[in-house]
C-alpha cells in the first residue's frame, strides 16, 4: 500500500475535479482500511463475492464501485448498497438493476460500458449498440424508474501505444459528448466518463475523462 502515491495522487486530482476510485479487487479489507483513514472514500471491485464480505466489515460512508462484469443473477447481492455500477452492456442487465433497485426502495446509478479497445473481449458495446440500448431505454422509461444512467466507462487496449490509447480515450469523450447534446440534453446527471487506469490515467484526464479507476498504483502489483 502505497499512502505516499495516494497523497500525490489524491491532490492532483482533486485540483483538476476527476474523481479517483481506488481498485481493491484480491486486496485484503486492512489495505482498504488504511487508504479509508487517509480520506479516500471511492473504492472500486471486480467480484460480488469480495465486495459482499469487504462491505460487510468495512465503514459504511464507503462508496462502492462495481467495476467488472456483473452477471444479472448477481445484482441482487449488491443492489442494497452499491454507489455506481460500471460495466452495464446490456438492456436485460439494465432492467434487473432497475428490478432490485426498486426492492431496495433505491436509486442505482449506472454507467454504460463502451467498447473502444482493440482487444477481443466480449464485454463492452460500440456506438450503435449504445445507441441501440437507449433507444429501448427511452421506450421504457416510465417502468425503469429507479436505475439512472451517469455516463460511460470504457478501457484502453493494453499498450505502452500512447498514441493509441489516446485516439480511443478521445473517440469515447467524443461519443460522450454527443450523448450529453442529445439523449441526455437537460439530464445534468449524465456527467461521468470512467476512463483511465494505473497506466493510462493520465492520458486518460487529458482527454477529458472525469473519474479515474486506480489499483496497481496505489495498492501494489496484484501477483
Ligand atoms: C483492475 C481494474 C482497474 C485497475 O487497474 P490498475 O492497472 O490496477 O490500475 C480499472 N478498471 C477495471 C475495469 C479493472 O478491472
Amino acid at each position: 500500500m502505497d499512502k505516499q502515491a495516494w497523497g500525490k495522487l489524491h491532490e492532483e486530482l482533486t485540483g483538476k475535479g476527476v474523481t479517483l476510485v481506488a481498485v481493491s479487487k484480491k486486496k485484503p479489507a486492512s489495505d482498504i482500511k488504511e487508504l479509508y483513514d487517509l480520506g479516500q472514500r471511492h473504492f472500486g471491485e471486480n467480484y460480488v463475492q469480495e465486495l459482499v464480505e469487504k462491505q460487510a466489515v468495512l465503514p459504511a460512508d464507503i462508496h462502492w464501485h462495481y467495476i467488472g462484469h456483473l452477471q444479472t443473477n448477481k445484482v441482487k447481492e449488491i443492489a442494497p448498497f452499491v454507489h455506481l455500477i460500471h460495466a452495464v452492456d446490456s438492456f436485460k442487465l439494465l432492467a434487473e438493476i432497475n428490478k432490485q433497485a426498486v426492492k431496495n426502495s433505491r436509486t442505482i446509478d449506472v454507467l454504460l460500458q463502451m467498447y473502444i479497445a482493440d482487444e477481443d473481449t466480449k464485454f463492452g458495446m460500440d456506438e450503435g449498440e449504445i445507441k441501440v440500448l437507449l433507444s429501448e431505454y427511452e421506450a421504457q422509461k416510465d417502468t425503469l424508474t429507479n436505475v439512472r444512467i451517469c455516463g460511460l466507462m470504457g478501457m484502453s487496449t493494453f499498450t505502452d501505444d500512447q498514441a493509441k490509447v489516446r485516439a480511443e480515450f478521445v473517440r469515447m469523450r467524443t461519443f460522450f459528448k454527443q450523448l450529453t447534446g442529445t439523449t441526455f440534453a437537460g439530464r445534468p446527471e449524465f456527467a461521468i466518463c470512467s476512463m483511465g487506469m494505473s497506466a493510462d490515467y493520465e492520458t486518460a484526464i487529458e482527454e477529458g475523462s472525469t473519474m479515474v479507476r486506480i489499483g496497481r498504483m496505489l495498492f501494489g502489483s496484484r501477483g
